[in-house]
Protein backbone atom coordinates (compact mmCIF):
# COMPACT_ATOMS: atom_id res chain seq x y z
CA UNK A 1 0.00 0.00 0.00
CA UNK A 2 1.54 3.56 -0.80
CA UNK A 3 1.79 6.34 1.76
CA UNK A 4 -1.19 7.97 -0.22
CA UNK A 5 -3.37 5.10 0.10
CA UNK A 6 -2.53 4.65 3.59
CA UNK A 7 -3.58 8.53 4.32
CA UNK A 8 -6.65 8.11 2.74
CA UNK A 9 -7.54 5.23 4.82
CA UNK A 10 -7.16 6.96 8.23
CA UNK A 11 -10.45 8.69 9.22
CA UNK A 12 -10.03 8.55 12.53
CA UNK A 13 -7.56 8.65 15.66
CA UNK A 14 -7.74 5.47 17.03
CA UNK A 15 -9.47 1.95 16.52
CA UNK A 16 -10.53 -0.27 19.29
CA UNK A 17 -10.91 -3.60 18.71
CA UNK A 18 -13.09 -5.62 21.29
CA UNK A 19 -16.45 -4.46 22.93
CA UNK A 20 -16.98 -6.67 25.95
CA UNK A 21 -17.90 -4.42 28.83
CA UNK A 22 -14.12 -3.06 29.01
CA UNK A 23 -13.93 -2.51 25.37
CA UNK A 24 -16.93 -0.61 25.22
CA UNK A 25 -16.27 1.84 28.27
CA UNK A 26 -12.92 2.46 26.71
CA UNK A 27 -14.37 3.63 23.18
CA UNK A 28 -17.23 5.96 25.01
CA UNK A 29 -14.61 7.22 27.11
CA UNK A 30 -13.02 8.47 24.17
CA UNK A 31 -16.05 9.81 22.13
CA UNK A 32 -16.58 11.52 25.17
CA UNK A 33 -13.34 13.45 24.79
CA UNK A 34 -14.05 14.26 20.99
CA UNK A 35 -11.36 11.12 20.06
CA UNK A 36 -12.89 9.82 16.50
CA UNK A 37 -12.99 6.13 17.26
CA UNK A 38 -13.31 3.31 15.06
CA UNK A 39 -15.18 0.15 16.61
CA UNK A 40 -14.90 -3.34 15.57
CA UNK A 41 -16.03 -6.39 17.54
CA UNK A 42 -16.50 -9.87 16.44
CA UNK A 43 -19.95 -10.47 17.40
CA UNK A 44 -22.34 -8.33 15.26
CA UNK A 45 -24.31 -5.86 17.22
CA UNK A 46 -21.65 -4.72 19.79
CA UNK A 47 -21.38 -1.79 17.54
CA UNK A 48 -24.41 -0.36 17.66
CA UNK A 49 -24.39 2.16 20.91
CA UNK A 50 -21.23 3.16 20.42
CA UNK A 51 -22.18 3.97 16.61
CA UNK A 52 -25.17 6.07 17.60
CA UNK A 53 -22.48 8.06 19.78
CA UNK A 54 -20.05 8.81 17.41
CA UNK A 55 -17.99 5.84 16.56
CA UNK A 56 -17.40 4.56 12.96
CA UNK A 57 -17.78 0.89 12.66
CA UNK A 58 -15.96 -1.17 10.99
CA UNK A 59 -16.91 -4.50 8.81
CA UNK A 60 -13.80 -6.69 9.43
CA UNK A 61 -10.61 -6.33 11.77
CA UNK A 62 -8.79 -5.11 8.56
CA UNK A 63 -10.74 -2.41 7.83
CA UNK A 64 -10.61 -1.29 11.29
CA UNK A 65 -6.88 -1.12 11.34
CA UNK A 66 -6.50 0.65 7.87
CA UNK A 67 -8.88 3.46 9.74
CA UNK A 68 -6.34 4.79 12.50
CA UNK A 69 -2.77 5.05 13.14
CA UNK A 70 -3.04 3.58 17.05
CA UNK A 71 -5.19 0.51 17.22
CA UNK A 72 -6.22 -0.61 20.48
CA UNK A 73 -7.37 -4.29 21.36
CA UNK A 74 -9.21 -4.99 24.59
CA UNK A 75 -9.90 -8.82 24.29
CA UNK A 76 -10.36 -11.50 26.35
CA UNK A 77 -6.79 -13.68 26.40
CA UNK A 78 -3.39 -13.56 25.00
CA UNK A 79 -5.37 -16.14 22.28
CA UNK A 80 -7.66 -14.10 21.11
CA UNK A 81 -5.15 -11.31 20.44
CA UNK A 82 -3.01 -13.33 18.42
CA UNK A 83 -6.36 -14.87 16.52
CA UNK A 84 -7.41 -11.01 16.00
CA UNK A 85 -3.82 -9.64 14.93
CA UNK A 86 -2.18 -12.62 13.20
CA UNK A 87 -3.76 -12.19 9.95
CA UNK A 88 -3.89 -8.48 9.90
CA UNK A 89 -0.28 -8.05 10.79
CA UNK A 90 1.06 -6.31 7.35
CA UNK A 91 -1.53 -4.34 7.75
CA UNK A 92 -0.20 -3.04 11.59
CA UNK A 93 3.15 -2.13 10.45
CA UNK A 94 3.73 1.35 11.10
CA UNK A 95 1.36 1.74 13.35
CA UNK A 96 1.00 1.68 16.94
CA UNK A 97 -0.59 -1.49 18.69
CA UNK A 98 -1.78 -0.42 22.45
CA UNK A 99 -2.92 -4.11 24.16
CA UNK A 100 -4.63 -3.62 27.36
CA UNK A 101 -6.19 -7.46 27.25
CA UNK A 102 -4.85 -8.82 30.41
CA UNK A 103 -2.25 -11.12 29.24
CA UNK A 104 0.45 -12.93 32.20
CA UNK A 105 3.78 -10.75 31.91
CA UNK A 106 5.67 -13.37 29.65
CA UNK A 107 2.72 -13.13 27.29
CA UNK A 108 3.41 -9.73 26.93
CA UNK A 109 6.59 -9.69 26.29
CA UNK A 110 6.23 -12.80 23.36
CA UNK A 111 3.38 -9.71 22.23
CA UNK A 112 5.99 -7.56 22.39
CA UNK A 113 8.25 -9.64 20.44
CA UNK A 114 5.99 -10.41 17.60
CA UNK A 115 5.12 -6.86 16.96
CA UNK A 116 8.71 -5.78 16.78
CA UNK A 117 9.55 -8.40 14.58
CA UNK A 118 6.54 -6.61 12.20
CA UNK A 119 7.55 -3.23 12.76
CA UNK A 120 4.45 -2.38 15.17
CA UNK A 121 5.31 0.25 18.02
CA UNK A 122 4.19 -2.17 20.79
CA UNK A 123 2.39 -0.37 24.39
CA UNK A 124 1.08 -2.75 26.85
CA UNK A 125 -1.63 -1.48 29.01
CA UNK A 126 -2.65 -3.26 32.49
CA UNK A 127 -6.38 -1.53 33.52
CA UNK A 128 -6.94 -1.31 37.53
CA UNK A 129 -10.06 -0.76 37.49
CA UNK A 130 -13.59 -2.05 36.19
CA UNK A 131 -15.77 -0.96 33.18
CA UNK A 132 -17.82 1.87 35.50
CA UNK A 133 -14.38 3.69 36.41
CA UNK A 134 -13.51 4.04 33.19
CA UNK A 135 -13.21 8.27 32.24
CA UNK A 136 -14.25 9.02 36.27
CA UNK A 137 -10.71 9.99 36.85
CA UNK A 138 -10.58 6.20 39.34
CA UNK A 139 -8.68 3.64 38.99
CA UNK A 140 -5.30 3.36 37.49
CA UNK A 141 -3.81 2.10 34.17
CA UNK A 142 -0.22 0.54 34.13
CA UNK A 143 1.47 0.72 30.86
CA UNK A 144 5.32 -1.02 29.43
CA UNK A 145 6.64 -1.39 26.29
CA UNK A 146 7.47 1.40 23.48
CA UNK A 147 8.52 4.78 25.81
CA UNK A 148 7.72 6.45 22.71
CA UNK A 149 4.06 5.01 22.26
CA UNK A 150 3.47 6.23 25.90
CA UNK A 151 4.43 9.64 25.51
CA UNK A 152 2.38 10.54 22.30
CA UNK A 153 -0.72 8.87 23.44
CA UNK A 154 -0.51 10.03 27.30
CA UNK A 155 -3.26 12.94 26.70
CA UNK A 156 -5.39 9.74 25.04
CA UNK A 157 -4.37 7.33 27.38
CA UNK A 158 -5.30 9.62 30.53
CA UNK A 159 -9.04 10.09 29.55
CA UNK A 160 -9.53 6.41 30.73
CA UNK A 161 -7.91 6.68 34.21
CA UNK A 162 -4.60 8.22 35.60
CA UNK A 163 -1.67 6.28 34.00
CA UNK A 164 1.39 4.74 35.09
CA UNK A 165 4.76 4.03 32.95
CA UNK A 166 6.48 1.13 34.19
CA UNK A 167 9.23 0.66 32.09
CA UNK A 168 10.38 -0.76 28.56
CA UNK A 169 10.40 -4.67 29.50
CA UNK A 170 6.68 -4.75 27.83
CA UNK A 171 5.69 -7.37 31.11
CA UNK A 172 6.19 -5.39 33.36
CA UNK A 173 2.96 -3.39 33.38
CA UNK A 174 1.17 -6.91 33.81
CA UNK A 175 3.23 -8.29 36.28
CA UNK A 176 2.08 -4.91 38.79
CA UNK A 177 -1.25 -5.91 37.57
CA UNK A 178 -1.06 -9.52 38.46
CA UNK A 179 0.74 -9.06 41.64
CA UNK A 180 -2.21 -6.09 42.96
CA UNK A 181 -4.94 -8.72 41.99
CA UNK A 182 -3.00 -11.49 43.76
CA UNK A 183 -3.46 -9.70 47.09
CA UNK A 184 -7.49 -8.37 46.28
CA UNK A 185 -8.10 -12.15 45.41
CA UNK A 186 -6.70 -13.23 48.16
CA UNK A 187 -8.54 -10.57 50.57
CA UNK A 188 -11.99 -11.65 49.03
CA UNK A 189 -11.03 -15.60 49.42
CA UNK A 190 -10.28 -14.72 53.35
CA UNK A 191 -13.44 -13.08 53.69
CA UNK A 192 -15.77 -15.75 51.70
CA UNK A 193 -13.65 -17.94 54.62
CA UNK A 194 -14.95 -16.02 57.36
CA UNK A 195 -18.69 -15.94 56.08
CA UNK A 196 -18.34 -19.45 55.78
CA UNK A 197 -16.85 -20.00 59.30
CA UNK A 198 -19.82 -17.85 60.86
CA UNK A 199 -22.45 -18.96 58.76
CA UNK A 200 -22.71 -22.18 61.22
CA UNK A 201 -24.00 -19.86 63.95
CA UNK A 202 -26.46 -18.39 61.72
CA UNK A 203 -24.69 -15.42 60.68
CA UNK A 204 -26.07 -14.06 57.28
CA UNK A 205 -22.69 -12.99 54.76
CA UNK A 206 -24.08 -9.50 54.73
CA UNK A 207 -24.03 -9.13 58.35
CA UNK A 208 -20.44 -10.46 58.76
CA UNK A 209 -19.41 -7.71 55.32
CA UNK A 210 -20.52 -5.47 57.40
CA UNK A 211 -18.49 -5.99 59.97
CA UNK A 212 -15.29 -7.16 58.14
CA UNK A 213 -15.08 -4.13 55.80
CA UNK A 214 -14.20 -1.63 58.25
CA UNK A 215 -11.98 -3.94 60.00
CA UNK A 216 -10.10 -5.01 56.66
CA UNK A 217 -9.93 -1.40 55.59
CA UNK A 218 -8.47 -0.61 59.18
CA UNK A 219 -5.97 -3.00 59.20
CA UNK A 220 -4.92 -1.89 55.25
CA UNK A 221 -2.70 0.88 57.38
CA UNK A 222 -0.33 -1.62 58.40
CA UNK A 223 0.57 -2.35 54.85
CA UNK A 224 3.20 0.24 55.08
CA UNK A 225 5.04 -1.05 57.96
CA UNK A 226 5.14 -4.49 56.72
CA UNK A 227 6.83 -2.45 53.54
CA UNK A 228 9.23 -0.99 55.44
CA UNK A 229 10.41 -4.01 57.21
CA UNK A 230 9.98 -6.33 53.62
CA UNK A 231 12.68 -3.15 51.78
CA UNK A 232 14.69 -3.36 54.94
CA UNK A 233 15.60 -6.99 55.21
CA UNK A 234 15.31 -6.64 58.98
CA UNK A 235 12.91 -8.67 60.18
CA UNK A 236 14.01 -8.47 64.37
CA UNK A 237 12.75 -4.60 63.99
CA UNK A 238 11.21 -3.62 67.45
CA UNK A 239 7.71 -3.50 67.98
CA UNK A 240 6.68 -6.17 65.15
CA UNK A 241 3.72 -8.57 65.86
CA UNK A 242 5.78 -11.75 66.38
CA UNK A 243 5.55 -14.75 64.12
CA UNK A 244 4.86 -17.09 67.37
CA UNK A 245 2.18 -14.70 67.97
CA UNK A 246 0.64 -15.09 64.97
CA UNK A 247 0.39 -18.60 64.80
CA UNK A 248 -2.90 -19.06 63.34
CA UNK A 249 -3.65 -22.72 64.11
CA UNK A 250 -6.68 -21.66 66.49
CA UNK A 251 -7.80 -20.57 63.64
CA UNK A 252 -7.39 -23.20 61.34
CA UNK A 253 -9.10 -25.70 63.90
CA UNK A 254 -11.92 -23.50 65.06
CA UNK A 255 -12.50 -23.61 61.01
CA UNK A 256 -12.11 -27.14 60.83
CA UNK A 257 -14.69 -27.40 63.95
CA UNK A 258 -17.44 -25.35 62.01
CA UNK A 259 -16.88 -28.10 59.00
CA UNK A 260 -15.76 -25.30 57.10
CA UNK A 261 -12.52 -25.63 54.41
CA UNK A 262 -9.43 -23.82 56.16
CA UNK A 263 -7.36 -23.89 53.05
CA UNK A 264 -7.03 -20.03 52.95
CA UNK A 265 -5.81 -19.31 56.52
CA UNK A 266 -4.23 -22.88 56.55
CA UNK A 267 -2.16 -21.58 53.72
CA UNK A 268 -1.05 -18.68 55.40
CA UNK A 269 -0.09 -20.85 58.90
CA UNK A 270 2.16 -23.28 56.31
CA UNK A 271 4.28 -19.54 55.19
CA UNK A 272 4.50 -18.76 59.20
CA UNK A 273 5.14 -22.63 60.47
CA UNK A 274 8.40 -22.95 57.77
CA UNK A 275 9.63 -19.78 59.32
CA UNK A 276 9.00 -21.05 62.90
CA UNK A 277 10.78 -23.85 62.19
CA UNK A 278 13.79 -22.42 60.77
CA UNK A 279 14.16 -20.77 63.87
CA UNK A 280 12.65 -17.36 63.44
CA UNK A 281 9.76 -17.44 65.29
CA UNK A 282 10.81 -14.49 67.34
CA UNK A 283 10.80 -12.35 64.35
CA UNK A 284 8.12 -9.63 62.81
CA UNK A 285 5.30 -11.42 60.34
CA UNK A 286 6.53 -10.06 57.78
CA UNK A 287 9.25 -12.52 57.59
CA UNK A 288 6.40 -15.00 55.78
CA UNK A 289 8.30 -12.95 52.70
CA UNK A 290 10.80 -15.35 53.03
CA UNK A 291 8.76 -18.50 52.58
CA UNK A 292 7.63 -16.97 49.25
CA UNK A 293 10.76 -16.23 47.37
CA UNK A 294 11.44 -19.12 45.60
CA UNK A 295 15.41 -18.15 46.41
CA UNK A 296 14.73 -18.86 49.84
P1 LIG B 1 -15.88 -9.42 27.98
O1 LIG B 1 -16.01 -10.87 28.25
O2 LIG B 1 -17.02 -8.52 28.34
O3 LIG B 1 -15.54 -9.19 26.43
C1 LIG B 1 -14.56 -9.97 25.78
C2 LIG B 1 -14.32 -9.38 24.43
O4 LIG B 1 -13.33 -10.16 23.78
C3 LIG B 1 -15.56 -9.38 23.54
O5 LIG B 1 -15.51 -8.26 22.71
C4 LIG B 1 -15.35 -10.67 22.74
O6 LIG B 1 -16.01 -10.66 21.51
C5 LIG B 1 -13.87 -10.61 22.52
N1 LIG B 1 -13.29 -11.91 22.19
C6 LIG B 1 -13.19 -12.99 22.99
N2 LIG B 1 -12.57 -14.00 22.35
C7 LIG B 1 -12.29 -13.53 21.10
C8 LIG B 1 -11.66 -14.10 19.96
N3 LIG B 1 -11.18 -15.34 19.98
N4 LIG B 1 -11.53 -13.31 18.87
C9 LIG B 1 -11.99 -12.05 18.86
N5 LIG B 1 -12.63 -11.46 19.90
C10 LIG B 1 -12.75 -12.19 21.00
O7 LIG B 1 -14.53 -8.95 28.71
P2 LIG B 1 -14.13 -7.47 29.17
O8 LIG B 1 -14.47 -6.50 28.10
O9 LIG B 1 -14.63 -7.24 30.53
O10 LIG B 1 -12.55 -7.64 29.28
C11 LIG B 1 -11.69 -7.42 28.18
C12 LIG B 1 -10.27 -7.44 28.70
O11 LIG B 1 -10.13 -6.40 29.67
C13 LIG B 1 -9.90 -8.77 29.38
O12 LIG B 1 -8.58 -9.15 29.06
C14 LIG B 1 -10.03 -8.43 30.85
O13 LIG B 1 -9.19 -9.22 31.68
C15 LIG B 1 -9.58 -6.95 30.86
N6 LIG B 1 -10.09 -6.27 32.05
C16 LIG B 1 -11.42 -6.26 32.33
C17 LIG B 1 -11.88 -5.70 33.51
C18 LIG B 1 -13.34 -5.71 33.86
O14 LIG B 1 -13.66 -5.35 35.01
N7 LIG B 1 -14.25 -6.08 32.95
C19 LIG B 1 -10.94 -5.09 34.47
C20 LIG B 1 -9.58 -5.08 34.04
C21 LIG B 1 -9.16 -5.68 32.88
P3 LIG B 1 -17.50 -11.26 21.33
O15 LIG B 1 -18.44 -10.16 21.70
O16 LIG B 1 -17.54 -11.66 19.92
O17 LIG B 1 -17.60 -12.45 22.28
Amino acid sequence: MSETDRNSTLPTDVSLLGLGAMGSALAAALLDADRSVTVWNRTAGRTTDLVARGAEAAASVREAVLASPVVIACLLKRASVEETLGPVAAELRGRTLVNVTTTTPSESRELASWAAERGIDYLDGAIMAVPAMIGSGAGQIFYSGSRAAYDALLPTLDVWAPSEFHGEDAGRASLVDLAMLSGMYQMFAGFVHGAAMVASMGMSAADFAARQAPFLAAMTEGLDGFAKVIDGGDYTVEGQQSLDFSDLTDIVRASEEEGVDPSPIAGVQALISRQIAAGHGSEGFARIYESLRSDA
